[in-house]
């Protein structure tokens, strides 16, 4: 079936109308939960050949996403989905407003490969859990998680509801040209763009969800062996292919050098083996050949050891002494995690100001001062304290990009606002109305509507 036939029959679906009851949407979604706990196997398994990811990432990382964002629209889409009302002012008296969630109707989401399954289904979930109809491209680049996720949805949704079309850039730039009503994207900036310049020529909303280079800043006074197990976990995890993993440490000049031991330390003590459970591989052979080519051999502190068959490269840190090094001009994507350091703050939040705003940034620190000015004086889509990564855990905390890494934000709540228009209403009675609004315009008309606006 072609495109234009599968976004025709979306249309046809909408209209029913159906998608505006939200106990049709919950059965959804717990056919959506259902599905996923029915085929966990088989989903271990598609991932295990695109990624070398192990059961227990696989679960952690990506199917307990899906299931707690089921469970969380299950228990909160009544109240979500109820008009809201708001206050009237004085001068629309007497009258009652109320906001109104209204599905955009036909969206399209494109995810990316490096998480395929909770990238997919959660931006899906939101739009379902909103009433619009869906239709799924994902990442070409991991084949087996691909056709998984496409047999999972086309053998058990409607497919005017909820479809998946395969396929890579040809054919997205293909759906790109259908009208949408939102469209949500997460990938890389580079394409995020295409999407933002196709989705204009209908003036279609989107939400990007784009990477970057997200900093790491390890202060005097951090913890130096949580800041290490932390930051050794954040980056490691998926190989390093995570949006949200830290791509660079700056630490402090003064506790570098016991920073780095424990980096090693936590490295050597997390066993990450090729083939092993607790490491994936690198996606395929242009991203491992990409990555190697970021490390400079002498610039090797830890690791760098490499394997072409099992597409494996080991955790490795590098030391860096400028930006004009090619690790610094790209995001790494990868298990390789570039070493700075500094003296003041202030030097590390210049280099992020001139930067792109990163899609996530994390501070390390005991000092409730440099706390502050980390929150109140640096921009990124979100991040953490004492922490890496797991701030996108929370459901009740928007998770998404601003500016080079992206527009909007989904997770819970936010996720249903993304995919809902705010249709703002304002019920009036007949009666009661004063006449000072109307011509002729008086002086004394003048003076009220100066007390009154
Ligand atoms: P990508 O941008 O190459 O691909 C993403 C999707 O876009 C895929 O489905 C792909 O088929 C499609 N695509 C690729 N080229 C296209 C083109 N020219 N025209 C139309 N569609 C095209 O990204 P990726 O390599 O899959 O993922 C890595 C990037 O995604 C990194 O930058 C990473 O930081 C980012 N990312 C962001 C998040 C987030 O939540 N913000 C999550 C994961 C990955």
């Amino acid at each position: 079936m072609g495109f234009d036939e599968i976004w025709q029959r979306q249309r046809a679906f909408f209209h029913t109308g159906i998608t505006k009851s939200v106990a049709f949407r919950k059965t959804q979604l717990k056919t959506l939960g259902e599905v996923v706990t029915a085929h966990e196997a088989q989903m271990y398994e598609a991932v295990q050949k695109d990624l070398g990811k192990s059961e227990f990432e696989t679960y952690a990382t990506e199917l307990s996403f899906i299931k707690n964002e089921v469970r969380y629209f299950i228990k909160n889409l009544s109240v979500l989905a109820r008009p809201q009302e708001v206050k009237t002012n004085l001068v629309n008296q007497i009258a009652g407003s109320r906001v109104y969630y209204e599905p955009y109707g036909n969206t399209l989401v494109i995810s990316p490969w490096n998480y395929p399954y909770q990238l997919s289904f959660v931006p899906v979930i939101s739009a379902l859990a909103a009433g619009n109809t869906v239709i799924l491209k994902p990442s070409e680049v991991a084949p087996h998680t691909a056709k998984m996720i496409e047999e999972l949805v086309n053998n058990n949704f409607p497919e005017g509801l909820f479809h998946v079309v395969s396929g890579g850039v040809e054919e997205t730039t293909e759906l790109l040209k259908l009208r949408f009503d939102k469209i949500f994207f997460t990938g890389s900036p580079a394409v995020g763009k295409i999407v933002y310049q196709a989705a204009a020529k209908h003036l279609t909303p989107v939400t990007l969800e784009l990477g970057g280079k997200s900093p790491v800043i390890v202060a005097r006074s951090a913890n130096l062996k949580v800041a290490a197990r932390r930051i050794v976990w954040g980056k490691f995890l998926n190989a390093g292919q995570s949006c949200v993993a830290p791509d660079y440490v700056y630490v402090h000049k003064e506790v570098k050098e016991i920073f780095l031991q424990e980096l090693i330390k936590h490295i050597e003590k997390y066993r990450y083996e090729p083939g092993s459970a607790n490491y994936s591989k690198i996606i395929n052979r242009k991203n491992f050949d990409r990555i190697l080519g970021l490390i400079e051999q002498d610039k090797v502190l830890y690791g760098g050891k490499h394997n072409i068959a099992e597409l494996f490269i080991e955790p490795t840190i590098v030391s860096v002494s400028g930006w004009d090094e090619k690790v610094m001009q790209e995001e790494i994507f990868g298990p390789v995690l570039p070493v700075l350091t500094y003296s003041h703050l202030d030097e590390v939040f210049e280099v992020i100001r001139d930067n792109e705003k990163p899609l996530s940034a994390y501070l390390f620190t005991m000092d409730p001062k440099e706390k502050e000015r980390f929150t109140t004086e640096i921009s990124f889509g979100g991040g953490c304290i004492n922490d890496t990564v797991m701030h996108l855990s929370n459901p009740d905390l928007p998770f998404g990009g601003v500016g080079n890494s992206g527009i909007g934000s989904y997770h819970g709540k936010y996720g249903f606002r993304t995919f809902s228009h705010q249709k703002a209403v304002m019920d009036k009675t007949t009666w009661g109305e004063p006449a000072l609004k109307y011509p002729p315009y008086t002086a004394s008309k003048m003076k009220w509507m100066k007390r009154l606006l």
